[in-house]
């Protein structure tokens, strides 16, 4: 992917709220408990390894990734600490992700035996199992499958079980309902271990926030690490979470559009009086959706609304005034007193901040301070 580095759209990472994040939640865990940094999907869209050395620095014990090659990267940066693939890796990399000591979660002994075949004599893997108590996606439904997997690695020297974990479905909602029966679900599967491994975790950033009395040994905190409520706005955090990530621009061509003229493809709007419409060079190339239409960017502190549909590179925003070529466009992030979130952005695109942030395309450079 090509990198707009002559184009003046950028990501902007704040190093320190993600550490403020990171620490101010490791604070609320006891003592005994570990953070690891859920930092999937290039760091929801913030970059990987800075975002594993910002974590790290803040305390970060450990990391979480969907898949292999995530850990592959991360290792190949230089980390040396636990890395947890949390989706289903096809049991023919087990001993890749063995030879760089990468945990891989389990949810069927089948898996287990293929891989047993695989792993060198002399090597060890560390698993962790997946339960499914609700959440329908991976892992054991079974209390007696969960078991006979279990006995089986204890009995098996070419595995280190190193974790059991399930992941909640509604933790981030006001209804707790479905959320304490997937709780007792996992209490009533854990009767079934005769020893529990090294790390029992089942919370997410919500759960850490508004269940913290469940969290086990070790928290899988993603979301919150970048400042962003995973509610939305249903349920208030116990602390301010700090926004990591801004979206900056400049406006790139500047005009008077006399009343009447139309923008954009479509032609979809049309100025109902003589406007001043400045064009951002950024598009839903870069992840900045076309259903955005109608939203608004920050100018000089106030609101300028996004008119006429949003191309693949450039869109364009109705100002109060003529702001000249060069002018500061804040797309995301605080501009005066105004700011606009990635909840905002999210609220107005019909989906949730963590799309938002992983959405934006490698096109758009991340710069850090
Ligand atoms: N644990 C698992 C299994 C996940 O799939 C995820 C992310 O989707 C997380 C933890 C982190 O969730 P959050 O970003 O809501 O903290």
């Amino acid at each position: 992917m090509v990198v707009g580095l002559h184009r003046s759209s950028r990501l902007v990472i704040d190093a320190e709220a993600i550490r403020y994040n990171v620490r101010t939640e490791i604070e609320r865990l006891d003592q005994q408990s570990e953070l690891f940094a859920v930092i999937k999907a290039n760091g929801y869209g913030h970059g990987i390894t800075k975002v594993a050395q910002f974590t790290k620095e803040a305390g970060a014990t450990g990391f979480c990734v969907a898949i292999l090659d995530e850990a592959l990267e991360l290792r190949e940066a230089g980390f040396e600490e636990p890395i947890l693939v949390l989706g289903i890796t096809e049991v023919k990399w087990a001993k890749l992700a063995a030879d760089h000591d990468i945990s891989l979660t389990v949810g069927d002994l089948e898996w287990l035996k293929t891989a047993s075949q695989l792993i060198g004599d002399k090597q060890q893997l560390k698993v962790h199992l997946a339960l499914d108590t609700g959440m329908g996606r991976i892992g054991f439904q079974s209390e007696e499958a969960f078991q006979e997997a279990a006995s089986y690695l204890e009995n098996t020297a070419k595995f280190n079980f190193e974790g059991v974990f399930t992941h909640f479905a509604t933790a981030d909602e006001k209804d707790k309902k479905y959320f304490d029966l997937q709780v007792n679900r996992f209490h009533s599967f854990m009767k079934r271990l005769v020893k529990r491994p090294k790390y029992v975790h089942v919370s997410n950033t919500a759960t850490s926030l508004w269940h913290a009395a469940c969290n086990g040994n070790m928290i899988r905190f993603g979301v919150g690490i970048y400042g962003m409520n995973p509610s939305g706005r249903a349920l208030n955090p116990p602390y301010d979470l700090k926004p990591a990530m801004s979206l900056e621009s400049e406006i790139s061509f500047s005009k008077l559009l006399k009343k009447g003229r139309s923008v954009s493809y479509g032609a979809t709007y049309t100025a109902s009086e003589d406007q001043y419409i400045g064009t951002i060079p950024i598009g839903y190339a870069d992840g900045y959706e076309r259903r955005l239409q109608g939203f608004h960017v920050l100018i000089d502190g106030q609101f300028c609304e996004i008119v006429g549909r949003v191309c693949m590179d450039q869109l364009m925003v109705r100002m109060p005034k003529l702001y000249p070529v060069g002018t500061k466009v804040i797309l995301a992030g605080r501009s005066g007193n105004q700011a606009i979130s990635m909840t905002d952005i999210a609220e107005y695109a019909g989906t949730i901040n963590y799309e938002i942030t992983c959405g934006f395309t490698e096109r758009l450079p991340r710069t850090y301070n």
